[in-house]
């Protein structure tokens, strides 16, 4: 889930204009309309702890009824991955309500504060907020991750039928997706996401990406020390990490992240047994 960890790559910035015509690691911003839509919709928002004196935002958007699937949509653990950040906020400002009460859905939309505001992959202080869950030699959580395995027990049962993490891989042009399932081949949501994301761009050859194989444009079940692997490794059903291409427009970034998440929701919920 990593495009690649040196040091160099994690501390160098990148941004963009998107259509509104301000910088795509405009926090200032992007809080502030996290805050309208949850006030506007009556999403509950609250800080699960802070970073650099900067919260780690969760919002509950969905129903409540026992009947509607458990999802978990995460945002923005890179920092120089904004499509997925602003199209959380496009998802959140713009899904139908009968959509949002079909499930019971939780969203972290923006992990890494600090990363995201200067626009390099790793946060203020060169740690990788997608590394360190699972204890693996050599690694560490970051701040933003110690926040996270701190609410083990909040996230798990969130996250139970479903995590989508929203990812792009900087130096590519091609389109791909990590999945992890408890099948022996790829299922119907990850056909699902892999073909919204398609709709946007060529998908990755076969070969290996950042280390793994990819075919067809999935990497299938690798299990390393990142956040869906810690949660899989505490019993959720599904997670992907979907990628999209940093050398390809910002607005076309975001408009497929935004037809993954909205995907990811609404085949989970067509989906449920
Ligand atoms: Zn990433």
């Amino acid at each position: 889930m990593q495009t690649t960890d040196s040091e160099t790559s994690g501390l160098r910035p990148w941004t963009w204009t998107v259509a509104e015509g301000h910088a795509s690691n405009d926090w200032g911003r992007f809080r502030g309309r996290l805050e309208a839509v949850a006030s506007r919709r009556r999403f509950s928002l609250q800080a699960l702890g802070s970073a650099g004196g900067e919260p780690l935002l969760l919002l509950r958007c969905g129903g409540a009824s026992d009947a509607t699937p458990p999802l978990l949509v995460v945002s923005g653990f890179h920092g120089e991955e904004p499509a997925g950040p602003w199209a959380v906020l496009e998802f959140l400002e713009s899904a139908p309500p009968e959509l949002l009460s079909a499930a019971r859905l939780t969203v972290l939309p923006l992990v890494n504060v600090t990363g995201f505001s200067k626009g390099t992959r790793f946060n203020a202080w060169g740690e990788n907020p997608n590394r360190g869950y699972l204890g693996i030699a050599g690694e560490s959580p970051s701040r933003e991750g110690r926040i996270l395995l701190d609410h083990q027990d909040l996230l798990v049962p969130a996250a139970q039928e479903g995590l989508l993490t929203c990812h792009e891989d900087v130096l590519l042009s091609h389109a791909y997706l990590y999945s992890l399932e408890r099948a022996e081949t790829p299922g119907e949501l990850t056909r699902a996401l892999l073909a919204a994301n398609a709709e946007h761009f060529p998908l990755h050859p076969d070969g290996l990406v950042d280390g793994c194989a990819v075919n067809g444009g999935i990497v299938f079940n690798h299990y390393d020390g990142s956040f869906e692997s810690w949660l899989m490794s505490h019993g959720i059903t599904y997670a992907a990490c979907v990628e999209t291409p940093g050398q390809q427009p910002i607005a076309r970034r975001i408009a497929a992240q935004h037809r993954m998440i909205d995907t990811f929701v609404r085949k989970s919920v067509a989906m449920r047994p």
